[in-house]
């Protein structure tokens, strides 16, 4: 078996795994970097199939890509990736018309890729060819899998993103495979263990109801997919208005029409039915005047109403933003974290509210990693995904684990 990393290698952004067995040829995620939209590397065409861990833009971006370069085959996912994929592809076209860049597919391209579409479920294998696949539960967001490849007598699982730890919304990875031939892991969090979720979850809750109580609005920038919806079911019992901005309202109503895909979708529905689905300015300055909560995209502050809100809110020192999710380089997120300024290249201000980080992540953190690479027991194990990899990867190595962090390019056989 042969692999070829197309990108999302000593980075994080733009996933994309080559797999030839000798026999069949796959590609695994074809994703975007969503900041400037680069691609990964062009993979042949006469592919058997593609695997679409999840709908995140980073690993799903492009996908539609292939078939405008030429591809005709089958694309497998799970149903509800299918459902988001399709949303945040046709959000992904207008954003990137919108700045002017070369998004390299069209809508036409999105219709020929659902035409293609296989559905498969967790724990169910399918044969391609020599090849026997299989997707796991990887716990990441609604529809995550992990994909698992075997090859006359060689076998690879890619994690894809993943998360072993239950929250209130997601249940953890499950994933049933020993002695694999090569684990190709994301590595997002392998300098850190993660704090506490509960003690997270209180310190948002109180940031929520000092802010309100104080007359001020909560500002909890989002990604539509995963967070939006979990910060819902955290604000259940919040006694002030709650308002949804953004694709968040379309992923969840995406979700809720998947119940079996995450955790406790009564709970969600309820507090979804009962929240303020923003549909226009209006909405938004209303829901400025009034102490309120407000979930709103973009997650690391990129675009989408958000930045409507800061500006409105810029010098409201009763107010507060909780940042609750990862921001990547070079995101306006990061920057504000950084800098204390707010920037996404038409406004530049220097928001007066107090800003908090906390770290809800939908990955895993660094002993949850090491501990499933014990239980897996691999022969090898290739690093992706993450900001340190190669760091990750010597320390793995003194651990006396096969570790390697291969750069965008390279090809490994086994
Ligand atoms: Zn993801």
């Amino acid at each position: 078996m042969e692999l070829k990393f197309l990108g999302g290698a000593r980075e994080v952004g733009k996933s994309g795994i080559l797999v030839n067995t000798g026999k069949e040829k796959f590609v695994m995620d074809f994703g975007i970097e969503v900041q400037e939209g680069k691609r990964p590397i062009r993979p042949p065409l006469d592919l058997d199939g593609v695997f679409i861990t999840h709908a995140h833009l980073d690993h799903s971006g492009f996908a539609a890509g292939l078939y405008s370069m030429g591809y005709q085959g089958n694309v497998y996912a799970t149903k509800v990736t299918f459902d988001l994929m399709q949303m945040l592809l046709e959000d992904s076209l207008k954003v990137q018309h919108k700045k002017g860049m070369n998004a390299g597919f069209s809508s036409q391209d999105i219709g020929r890729m659902g035409k293609k579409e296989k559905i498969m479920n967790f724990k169910q294998p399918q044969e391609i060819g020599s090849s026997t696949v299989e997707l796991f539960s990887a716990g990441h967001i609604p529809g995550a899998a992990s994909v698992f490849i075997e090859s006359r007598g060689k076998s690879v699982l890619y994690t894809g993103d993943i998360k072993f730890m239950e929250s209130d919304f997601m249940f953890g990875a499950d994933i049933d495979v020993q002695n694999v031939d090569v684990l190709i892991s994301e590595s997002t969090y392998s300098y850190k263990d993660h704090p506490d979720r509960k003690k997270l979850k209180n310190q948002l809750l109180t940031v929520i109801e000092d802010t309100c109580h104080n007359g001020g609005v909560a500002l909890l920038p989002a990604f539509a997919v995963g967070r939006t919806q979990e910060l819902l079911m955290m604000l259940e019992n919040i006694q002030f208005p709650i308002y949804v901005d953004g694709m968040g309202i379309r992923a969840a109503k995406i979700m809720l029409s998947n119940p079996e895909s995450f955790l406790n979708s009564r709970g969600l529905s309820r507090v979804f039915q009962n929240c303020t689905k923003v549909r226009g300015n209006r909405d938004r300055k209303d829901a400025v005047k009034r102490p309120s909560v407000i979930i709103t995209t973009a997650g690391m502050l990129q675009g989408g109403p958000v930045s409507f809100y800061i500006s409105k809110l810029a010098t409201r020192k009763d107010s507060a933003m909780a940042l609750t999710g990862y921001q990547v380089e070079d995101t306006p997120g990061r920057h504000l974290l950084e800098t204390g300024i707010y920037s996404n290249g038409e406004i530049e201000v220097r928001p007066e509210f107090p800003i908090h980080f906390l770290d809800f992540s939908a990955h895993t953190d660094r002993s949850h990693l090491i501990d499933f690479y014990k239980k897996t027991n691999p022969q090898k194990i290739i690093l992706v995904h993450g900001d340190r990899t190669e760091e990750f990867a010597g320390q793995l190595r003194e651990m006396g684990f096969d570790a390697h962090a291969p750069k965008n390019g390279e090809s490994l056989k086994f």
